[in-house]
């Protein structure tokens, strides 16, 4: 497939970034929220510093892994899913060439081309890449950029690193006593700006965004730092 390049550079379109930006925003706020809700909870329950830390790094490494397994998991069984789909286009294409080329000119003409235009679209096409035409019209995938589990699996653990690092940073810049707040305002902070920064880059409302992740990350602190200061207080 050659790589098309667009004739209108200034025509930036997002939609492409959107399942990379999807993952990699809900990663990082995923990092703060359940860090920060973590690390508030054993604080909460009167921790010192070193376990509300050790909660922390743990909660990164938890979190890191199931999130790199969960993505790894969905995008191999997305990609296994695709694949399948690709070989079965394959041999019907070598069982049935008719058949397939009449489709593709039906789906062209449902497209709003003429019949005849259609045909001769559908036939230029097959000449020159048919599993590609079908792949791409048909099911709606670029068979030679199929999703790769490898990196989703990391960019995912990445971006959920990188919210957890947030809380744990916040917590050891500031001493015992003022470490919930600390860990409160980073957190809170952090999570307005990749809201922000997620609506930017898909287009979306940014405060509204912004404000969205900030009252939901809040409230899942506040939750956690309560049950915490409930569980501490009688065990
Ligand atoms: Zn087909």
């Amino acid at each position: 497939m050659h790589n098309f390049t667009s004739p209108h550079p200034e025509e930036e379109h997002k939609s492409h970034r959107s399942a990379w930006l999807r993952a990699a925003v809900l990663g990082v706020n995923d990092g703060i929220v359940s860090t920060s809700s973590l690390m508030l909870g054993v604080l909460a329950a009167a921790a010192d510093k070193s376990a509300i830390l050790t909660a922390g790094i743990a909660g990164l490494a938890a979190g890191a892994l199931s999130m790199a397994v969960g993505e790894y998991v969905s995008v191999s069984s997305q990609r296994d899913s695709e694949r399948a789909d690709i070989a079965i286009e394959r041999r019907s294409l070598a069982s049935n060439p008719h058949e397939e080329l009449a489709e593709l000119a039906s789906i062209y003409e449902h497209r709003g081309l003429e019949r005849d235009l259609a045909q001769k679209v559908a036939q230029q096409l097959h000449d020159h890449d048919a599993v590609a035409a079908h792949a791409r019209d048909e099911l709606g995938i670029d068979h030679e950029a199929l999703a790769n589990p490898t990196q989703a699996a990391l960019a995912s653990a990445s971006a959920f690193s990188l919210g957890a690092l947030v809380p744990i940073l916040a917590a050891i810049v500031s001493a015992r006593q003022a470490s919930a707040w600390g860990i409160v305002l980073a957190s809170l902070v952090a999570l307005a700006i990749s809201g922000a920064v997620g609506a930017f880059i898909g287009g979306g409302h940014k405060v509204l965004a912004a404000s969205r992740v900030f009252l939901g990350g809040g409230a899942a602190m506040a939750v956690t730092a309560f049950i915490g200061h409930l569980i501490g207080g009688n065990i």
